[in-house]
């Protein structure tokens, strides 16, 4: 085998040059050694060797595999076919046509075949709610943006009155075959038909609302029901309120996206909601009744005697309700210590006292003194708690 030349010195760019600047390169000799362009004779040779060059670097994974192995190693994995399957051309259709349409099957480059009616696209819609609509549900209307059928021409785009005629180029088949000179000889192409564009037909008085397109821009109100319980990230999907499609083709769907906002007070995880409640160490030893705030308003929760700072309560079914079920989240509420920043002399001394029936080392207020050297960092204490 005769040595093969470094792709990137074919196309006459660095090893690390970018996607951009291979396209830029290759288009540039393309032209200039195209067969139907260059009469030398070694200009088909020449369009050759470019092209497998363009195919190789162009690809990601071709390209890596190149850098790693060279030619020889290279040339192990990809056969010629294989190098030029999967290479996209698309870019070069003003030189090329669609002569790489076929070369291998259609395996690559432009759809040359006649389309049918394409479905219309789909589309998304995020839409912002609180987290409190999360929770009881809410209906929202929207305005959507989308492709319609053009009520003028019924999606026609012909004038009332005109309908399109058969294409005279293709006969209605929506492809043409021509000859071409390419790197690998004479061949019959198939493409996509360049006076209808593949749909066969040809339309010579054009609809004045779409210009002849069939479609028009619109903006649809529609009417969303956020069901109670929903999470961030939720999709809902409205069938057929997508874009229109051709006429024959069904519309896409709409898929609404719900983003939920935090909440300062509540977190969600799931069904469940968690929050903290703040009770005085008396109601934490002594035992207490206390209000909590949940989602569906404020409930009374009792706290055992001698509960610990950081434990957590379950209130079942406070949580959020899941979408389409009958289950219902829990609410989790963890109990935070408070403990008084000052005292007055009447609380100290009964505190004291208890600390002296407990049995408890003695403290600060007991050796006698009310305001007391804290320390450094009590004095830094201090400075935070005061904000
Ligand atoms: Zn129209
Ligand atoms: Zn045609």
């Amino acid at each position: 085998m005769a040595t093969k030349r470094d792709y990137y010195e074919i196309l006459g760019v660095s090893k690390d040059a970018s996607e951009d600047e291979i396209k830029k390169k290759y288009r540039k000799l393309a032209m200039e050694y195209h067969p139907d362009r260059n009469d030398s004779p070694d200009a088909e040779e020449k369009f050759k060797e470019i092209s497998e060059a363009y195919a190789v670097l162009s690809d990601t994974e071709k390209r890596s595999t190149y850098d790693k192995f060279g030619h020889s190693g290279f040339d192990n994995r990809y056969s010629t076919e294989d190098i030029f399957r999967g290479a996209d051309f698309s870019d070069f259709g003003d030189i090329f046509g669609d002569i790489f349409g076929n070369i291998f099957g259609g395996g690559f480059g432009g759809n040359s075949r006649r389309r049918g009616p394409q479905r219309g696209g789909d589309l998304q819609y995020d839409i912002r709610i609180s987290f409190a609509d999360a929770y009881a549900g809410k209906t929202v209307s929207i305005d959507v943006p989308k492709i319609i059928t053009c009520d003028t021409c019924s999606g026609s785009g012909a004038k009332p009155g005109t309908s399109p005629k058969t294409c005279p180029e293709c006969r209605g088949s929506g492809v043409v075959a021509k000859t071409m000179r390419t790197p690998f000889g004479n061949m019959i192409s198939q493409s996509s038909c360049p006076v209808c564009g593949g749909t066969g037909q040809k339309i010579e008085t054009p609809c004045p609302k779409c210009s002849g397109k069939g479609k028009t821009k619109e903006t649809k109100k529609i009417s969303v029901t956020i069901p109670p319980g929903s999470d961030n990230g939720m999709r809902i999907r409205y069938p057929g309120e997508g874009n229109s499609g051709d006429v024959g083709a069904p519309a896409g769907d709409l898929y609404v996206v719900i983003r939920v906002d935090q909440d300062n007070y509540f977190t969600r995880e799931g069904d469940n909601v968690y929050t903290n409640i703040h009770v005085n160490f008396v109601q934490a030893a002594l035992g207490a009744d206390v209000t909590v705030k949940t989602m569906g308003g404020d409930v009374t929760m009792t706290i055992p005697e001698g509960t610990q700072t950081g434990s957590t309560f379950r209130l079942k079914g406070k949580g959020f309700p899941r979408v389409n079920s009958k289950s219902v989240g829990d609410q989790f509420v963890t109990v935070n210590l408070e403990i008084p920043k000052k005292l007055s002399k009447e609380q100290r001394e009964l505190l004291e006292q208890y600390a002296k029936i407990s049995g408890l080392p003695a403290t600060s207020g007991s050796k006698g003194k009310g305001k007391k050297d804290k320390g450094f960092f009590g004095k830094v204490k201090d400075a935070l708690d005061s904000d």
